[in-house]
Order: C-alpha cells, then sequence, then structure tokens
C-alpha cells in the first residue's frame, strides 16, 4: 500500500472520520555546497522521493475543544497542543520532543492568522529520522504546507521556509541554517535548487537526465565530535572573514585567502579555502549540470570531497572508504559526503543501468572493510512540498 492510502487508513482508525487535508513534504539531499551555508555561500539541494505526510481534519471528534490532537507513527504519544495563543519557545536545552517542531511552526501560524480552528492530525514519514536527510525540516514543512492550507493564509513559499526555520531554531533549539527548509519547499522534480543562502535568490536548475539516479548511502556511524566541531568550524569562519576584513567568507576572494596565509595561520587558511573554493565549485556544479557536462560535475563531487577532508577536517574513516569504494564502481559519475560530515551519509552519482550493481558492490566493501553495514537507496530529484487532499479553507 502506498504511503498516501496507508495514512488516510491510519487516520480514520484513530480518529473515527476521514482526512479532509493532506499534507507532504520531502526530505533533502545536497549534491554539492557542503560547509557554506552559514558563510552565506551558494549550496544545491534537491527534494528526495521520500516525504513526511500529516493528514488531518478540523474538529476534534467530540473531544477536547480548543486544542489539536496530533500523533506520529514514528512515535508512541499522542500530543494535545493548546490554540489558544499560548505556545512559547521553551528555554530548556536538549530536553526537546518531536512535539516541539509542530508547536513552532503552529506558534508561527497563530502569529501570522491569529486564532486555529481545532484539529486532529497524524504525521507519517517514509524520510528517515536522524539520517542527515533533514526529516525535521519535512515535518516543519508539512505541518507549515497543512496550516497554510487549512487557514487559506496566502503565505509565499519563502515566508513559509522562514517560519518553519524559525520554528526549529527557537522550539526545537536547533540553530540550523536555512538549506533544509528552503529545499523541502521550493524544490521541484527533475530540479536541483541553487540556493544563495546570502540573498535566498533560489534558481531551479535542470536535472532531466533519466538515466541517471542519486544514490545515498548511510555509513551508520555519527562520531560523537561532530556537534562540538560544526560549533568550531563556524567560529573558525567567522575568525578568518574578520582578518581578511570581510563580513562573511562569500564575500571573500580565492586571490585574497592566498595572499593571507601567514594572516590566517594554517587552520584560518585551510578553513577558509575550503568555503571559498566550494562556492566556486558549487556555481561551476550548477552550470555543468545545466549543460549537462557529467564528467565535469564528477570531478567537482571529487575535489569538494577532498576538500571537505584535507581542509575542512570533517570526514572520517567510513565516509572516505564509502566515496574510494564508489568512484571504484563502473557507472560512477561522482561521489562525496553529504551534510555535516564525521558520519552520516555519502551522495553518489550513478548511471541507472549500473545503480545495482554498484551498490551490492559499495556494500559488500564496505561490510568487508569497516565491519559495518551501510544502508542505501537511489532517488530522482522531486518535488517539494505539496497539498495532496484539500477542503475549502475554513477561515
Ligand atoms: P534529521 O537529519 O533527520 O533532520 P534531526 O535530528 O534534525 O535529524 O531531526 C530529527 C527529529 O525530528 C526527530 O528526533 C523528531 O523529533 C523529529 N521528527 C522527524 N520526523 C518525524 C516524524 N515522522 N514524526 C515525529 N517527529 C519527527
Ligand atoms: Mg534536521
Amino acid at each position: 500500500m502506498n504511503q498516501q492510502h496507508r495514512i488516510i487508513e491510519l487516520f480514520v482508525q484513530q480518529f473515527g472520520r476521514p482526512p479532509e487535508w493532506l499534507s507532504a513534504a520531502p526530505g533533502r539531499v545536497n549534491l554539492i555546497g557542503e560547509h557554506v551555508d552559514y558563510c552565506g555561500g551558494l549550496v544545491l539541494p534537491m527534494a528526495i522521493d521520500r516525504s513526511t505526510m500529516i493528514a488531518a481534519a478540523i474538529g476534534t471528534g467530540g473531544q477536547k475543544p480548543g486544542f489539536a490532537r496530533i500523533s506520529s507513527t514514528a512515535f508512541q504519544d499522542r500530543v494535545d497542543i493548546p490554540l489558544d495563543g499560548s505556545l512559547r519557545p521553551n528555554s530548556k536545552s536538549g530536553a526537546h520532543d518531536w512535539a516541539d517542531y509542530v508547536r513552532g511552526v503552529i506558534a508561527g501560524f497563530e502569529a501570522r492568522s491569529g486564532r486555529l480552528p481545532a484539529f486532529d492530525a497524524l504525521i507519517d514519514s517514509s524520510v528517515p529520522v536522524g539520517g542527515g536527510l533533514s526529516s525535521s525540516a519535512a515535518l516543519e514543512v508539512a505541518m507549515a504546507t497543512l496550516l497554510a492550507g487549512m487557514t487559506g493564509d496566502p503565505i509565499t513559499s519563502v515566508e513559509l521556509a522562514l517560519l518553519c526555520q524559525r520554528a526549529e531554531h527557537e522550539f526545537a533549539g536547533v540553530p540550523c541554517g536555512i538549506m533544509d527548509q528552503f529545499a523541502s519547499t521550493l524544490c521541484q522534480q527533475d530540479h536541483l535548487l541553487l540556493l544563495d543562502c546570502q540573498s535566498l535568490e533560489a534558481r531551479q536548475v535542470a536535472f532531466d537526465r533519466k538515466e541517471l539516479l542519486v544514490l545515498i548511502v548511510n555509513s551508520n556511524v555519527q562520531h560523537q565530535l561532530g556537534g562540538s566541531e560544526y560549533a568550531q568550524r563556524r567560529k573558525d569562519c567567522e575568525r578568518a572573514a574578520r582578518l581578511l576584513g570581510v563580513g562573511s567568507l562569500r564575500e571573500a576572494t580565492a586571490e585574497q585567502v592566498e595572499n593571507s596565509r601567514d594572516l590566517l595561520g594554517d587552520i584560518g587558511y585551510r578553513r577558509a579555502r575550503h568555503v571559498v573554493t566550494e562556492i566556486a565549485r558549487t556555481q561551476a556544479a550548477a552550470e555543468a549540470l545545466a549543460s549537462s557536462r557529467w564528467h565535469a560535475v564528477g570531478t567537482l563531487m571529487a575535489a569538494s570531497h577532498a576538500s571537505l577532508r584535507d581542509d575542512y577536517s570533517v570526514s572520517c574513516f567510513e565516509l572516505d572508504l564509502l566515496v574510494e569504494l564508489a568512484e571504484a564502481q563502473p557507472g560512477v559519475i561522482g561521489s562525496r559526503l553529504t551534510g555535516g560530515g564525521f558520519g552520516g551519509s555519502t551522495v553518489t552519482l550513478v548511471e541507472a543501468s549500473k545503480a545495482e550493481r554498484a551498490m551490492e558492490l559499495i556494500a559488500a566493501g564496505y561490510l568487508q572493510r569497516s565491519g559495518r553495514a551501510c544502508s542505501m537507496f537511489t532517488t530522482r530529484p522531486s518535488q517539494g512540498a505539496r497539498l495532496l487532499l484539500t477542503k475549502p479553507s475554513c477561515s
């Protein structure tokens, strides 16, 4: 049974009536442009064909008026969220739960549209949770898309993505960049999204060659130092920008970085070199993709991985191994780590006809050399957030 039919059936079982609205928002993978979002750089994500769906109906089935009753197939508990304008970001650190993402989005809509009607909702997702494919943004954007439909709020896509980012910052306590929510909201089928994280300008880049697939391989490791090292990289970049006399590394040139080697020191120099070269690679990859120069795309992905490994120091044995194994397979165009690093996933471009064999060999090589199983799936660039079922708006 497909996800849409399943969630409708589960909704009826749980709430005793059919849903009136159904929203969907995808997870995402970033093809190139890593660790540059917080420097105002360029990123090139696409939506994956796995989504978070939310089915909902107005009213409460006779119970508890003034609340949203929400449950998720990923968790046991059901939450009752008051809709009286009382939701506030909670400042507790480290103890956020899944409903905080939802609360943040509801609070954002209450601030825009006033009172929301009571409703029941069920969340179901095929985006792996915590796998670096942004199940959190998929959840926020699916919720926001649902509420925009239910209230008839004429919110723009950019406003919706920013509202979701604020929900994650304030209610879930995660200081994320803007890429995930933009990708889940704005991505289109058969396109990548070239997003300028400084101006928030977004451009669709066609990727419509059906004979190519995007392979995502999860190393199934997440090294602990990821969080603290991430914060350190951000500080390194801010310091390098200060020393170069620019607002952010987005404004620095490669020449400026080269000429300031002594001033920046070894670490500062290498961090800055990664950022300026990665931004240039992302621009170049978007152009190469748009003109189907696949070999060039592969070369840029390899250079991106090397820069993340050698200059930015965010790779690890498992990610390097997955990239090495992928690059050795016939039909593979390019491969690199994707996401924050220190574990998580790689992204690989592969010819569709050779994908299955490549996947078998990558899995076998990884098991043999790391002693671990990886998990993997292929996808094509998919559609961003949308309503799959709507009733006339209720306001
Ligand atoms: P990811 O890389 O998947 O975004 P995060 O740690 O940022 O990882 O977000 C994962 C969190 O998002 C989960 O722990 C949960 O709180 C919330 N979440 C994601 N998907 C769902 C879902 N289907 N139902 C409920 N909460 C979800
Ligand atoms: Mg997330």
